[in-house]
Parts: C-alpha cells; structure tokens; sequence
C-alpha cells in the first residue's frame, strides 16, 4: 500500500488524482490540503479518511475540524498546516497540486522529509529549479512529472542511455544508470545541461539532442495581436483541447503555461534552452517528444486526459490498466505542427530570455505572471496587459544569480510592490 498526500486536492489536478486513488487498490490518501474550497475538502475527507487535512485559512480549519468532530481527522492550516500535510510520516510520495509560488516551501519541507513529489505545481521549479533539484539529489527522492509534456518526455526516456535524468534521486530504482546523478548534478549547479555532460564524458555528441514541447496554441492560435485587444474572460478560459484550473488555463491562452513548461523541462531534464523547442500541435494527440544523436524522435501520445501522468507518476515505474479514450488515428486523420508565433504571444518569448538570464528572473516572470492573471481575471486588466506586465516587471528586475528560498520569495514580493506601485493611480 502507497501512502500519499495530495497537495490541493480540490483543484483540477487534486481532483482527477483522487479519481486515480478510487481505481488502484494499493494507494491510500494520507492528508490532503486546499486553499478554501472546505465543503469539498470535507467531503474527500469522509470519502479518503486521511489523518490529516490542511486548510490554508485557521477559521475554516477550525470549522472543518467541528465538521469532521465524529472522524479520526485533524485539520491544520496555513504553511504551517501545509508543511505538516508535505512532511507527514508513512507517507511515499507528495503530490504538489497547488497554484503558484506557495508551492515551494511545502514542496521542499516534502524533500526534506524525504518524500517523493509527484510535481504538477510548475511555477515550484520555475522558481526554485535549483533549490528543488538540489535538495533531491541530497535528499535521494525521485520527482516525477505530472505535467503531460514532461511525463511524456519522461516515457520517451524509458530505458534510454539518458534516463537517469528523468527524475532527481531516487536509489536502487532502474533509471538512475546512464546519465549520472553526480555529473548532472555538478552540472546542473554550473548551469549547463545534462546532455552536456554526457558529451563531456564520452568525448562525442549527446544521447539527447532536442525536447520537443508540443502546444495546442490555446485558444487564440493564429489570431494577430490586433485580434487579442478585446478578448474577454470567458474567451480565455475555453481551451480547445483540455480542461484545467483558471490560472493555467489563462497561462494557456498567453503561451505562459509554454514557457513555464520550458523552464520546468530545463530543471527535470537538466538540458539547456537552446535544446528545448517549442512546436504548436493542435491536436494535442502528441504529447511531446525527444530527439537523440542518430535523428530518431520518439514521442507520447494518448487521448488528452490527465489522469494518465498522473497515474504514471503514482504507479512509476510500473503501468497500470486505465479506462478512458484511446486514440483513434484512422478518426483522427492528421496530425499537423506549426512554429509558435512569439510576436503576437510573446510571453513565450519572455520566458526563454528570463530561464536564460536565470537566478531570480524566472522568479520574476512567474510572479508578475501570476499578478496580472489573477488581475484579468478580475476583470481589471486586458489580456495584452498580462505580456506588458510581465515584460516591465522583468525590465524593472536586477537578476541574482543562484539565490537562495529568502532571496527568491524577496524577488516576488518586490514583483508585486513594483507592480502594484506602477498600476496605481499615482503610478511611476
Ligand atoms: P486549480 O486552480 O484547479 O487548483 C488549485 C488548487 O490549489 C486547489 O485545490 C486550491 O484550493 C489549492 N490552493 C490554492 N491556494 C492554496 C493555498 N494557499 N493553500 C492550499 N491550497 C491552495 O489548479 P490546477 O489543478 O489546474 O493546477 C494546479 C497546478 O498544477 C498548477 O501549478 C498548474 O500549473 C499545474 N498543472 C495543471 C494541469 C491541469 O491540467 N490542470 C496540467 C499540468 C500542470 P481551493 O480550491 O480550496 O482554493
């Protein structure tokens, strides 16, 4: 029996991972936490029998509690809480499912525990790559992608020379030959990627050449920057192919989310950005592929469902039988690839320059993203503003190299002063 604790378990992530959990008998949920969603939260609780649920307020803690007097479980709250739920004993592995940046601390207090992340929560590595990686390799603990691009990269490097970079720690399991812990973990900390440390080692051309990051286009693919002015919320959030949480589907419709995914690839993988392409596939049948040194590319694909990564990171390294849509190619009839347009949707743009600068760009970046999302939607700000945000609070920023949690969390809240002082009526 695996013991988990899902990390935002009323999201859409935490959600389709405990529609997993109903269907594999030997996973159990050990606590669970949300930001305020207690109805729901209370309900899972009754359901999964966790020790321990957490709650980001106290108030709703305490009422949660009440709620569950006649169970045996405990309610938590605030980092605090969510610290408690990413460190609790018995459990295997963390699934990070919350939004944003607040992932960190309870993502690393899980490492330091030495807990395995099932890693859904991006703006974590984005953020905090180094930090997260490093403390992994310390700490021995695996981190399995969630997301599908990564998971499927990840699939692809099954039994590859290279796999051992997949995932960060992890003693004694079968993918840490190839590539090895220590020279990308030298490597990684020098900022240069693990293919090139293994071209270093064999005095020739890397296993691993390319990533290749498939992206529906969201749904404003081929429009213009003209056509982008006036699009409303309710626009925004209708994702052609896949349903998700607000944020990330906005981050969709900006090719944020993309390059997120970029940075986020860069850490798991530990290959540099200039080996990481981004290819718009709006079919979303292909969920992202790898390109090695002879030319062969080798891909995922699948119906677009998460519970599939998500079940791949709890069931790793075995597969397990899943219901669901299965591919139907003769329906399908063609798959087609177009190179993302990074003048009109140039948050992607953005987000090559802030991984490249590194240090505390990405910190940056992130936050002034997760600033103007939650600003539009509010409805207080245009979709355009998101990239001009972004773009200003990175022109604004002194990058530092290698920072520590303290200094990343400084970048942030300096995001937003800077932000919030620019946007007010007096504003600079
Ligand atoms: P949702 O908005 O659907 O869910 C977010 C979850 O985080 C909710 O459970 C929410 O609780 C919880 N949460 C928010 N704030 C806090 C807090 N302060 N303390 C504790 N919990 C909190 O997001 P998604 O599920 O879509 O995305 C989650 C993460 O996974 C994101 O980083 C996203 O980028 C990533 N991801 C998502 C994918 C998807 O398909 N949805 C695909 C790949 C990655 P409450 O509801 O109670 O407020």
């Amino acid at each position: 029996m695996k013991s988990i604790a899902v990390l935002g378990s009323t999201g859409s992530i935490g959600t389709q991972t405990l529609e997993v959990v109903r269907g594999q008998r030997d996973l159990k949920v050990a606590a669970l936490a949300a930001g305020s969603n207690v109805s729901l939260l209370e309900a899972q609780a009754r359901e999964f029998r966790p020790a321990l649920v957490a709650v980001w307020d106290e108030a709703r803690a305490r009422e949660l509690q009440i709620a569950l007097g006649d169970t045996q479980t405990r309610a938590v709250s605030g980092m605090g809480g969510l610290c408690e739920a990413a460190q609790l004993s018995g459990v295997e592995t963390v699934v990070t499912a919350i939004v944003g940046m607040i992932g960190i601390r309870p993502t690393l207090s899980a490492i330091e525990a030495g807990k395995d992340i099932a890693l859904a929560n991006k703006e974590t590595l984005v953020t905090a790559g180094h930090l997260v990686m490093g403390k992994a390799r310390e700490k021995g603990v695996r981190i399995l992608p969630v997301d599908s691009e990564h998971s499927a990269i990840f699939q692809c490097l099954q039994g590859q020379e290279y796999a051992g970079r997949g995932v960060a720690g992890g003693d004694g399991h079968s993918m840490q030959d190839g590539c090895g812990r220590d020279i990308c973990s030298e490597l990684a900390h020098a900022g240069s990627g693990c293919a090139d440390a293994k071209a270093k080692q064999q005095g020739g051309s890397a296993p691993l050449t390319r990533i290749i990051l498939t992206a529906s286009g969201g749904p404003f693919r081929g429009r213009k920057r003209e056509g982008l002015r006036d699009v409303t919320v309710a626009d925004a959030l209708k994702h052609p192919n896949w349903s998700m949480g607000r944020k990330i589907t906005v981050d969709s419709a900006t090719m944020v989310n993309k390059g997120l995914e970029v940075m986020e690839a860069r850490w798991l993988f530990g290959v540099d950005f200039d080996r990481i392409q981004v290819v718009v596939h709006p079919q979303s049948v292909i969920h992202s592929m790898v390109e090695f040194a002879d030319g062969a590319v080798l891909a995922q694909l699948g119906a677009p469902d998460m519970k599939l990564p998500i079940q791949y990171a709890l069931t790793y390294p075995g597969r397990r039988p899943m219901a669901g849509e299965r591919l139907d190619f003769a329906g399908i009839g063609s798959l087609t690839f177009e190179e993302p347009d990074m003048g009109t949707f140039g948050g992607l743009a953005l987000a090559y320059e802030a991984g490249r600068m590194g240090g505390t760009m990405p910190t940056v970046y992130n936050a002034a993203n997760e600033w103007a999302v939650a600003g539009f939607l509010r409805g207080e700000l245009p979709f355009l503003g998101i990239e001009e945000t972004i773009r200003a609070a990175m022109c604004a920023h002194r990058a530092a190299a290698n920072p520590d949690l303290d200094a990343i969390l400084n970048a942030e809240r300096e995001t937003y002063e800077f932000l919030v002082a620019s946007h007010s009526p007096t504003g600079r």
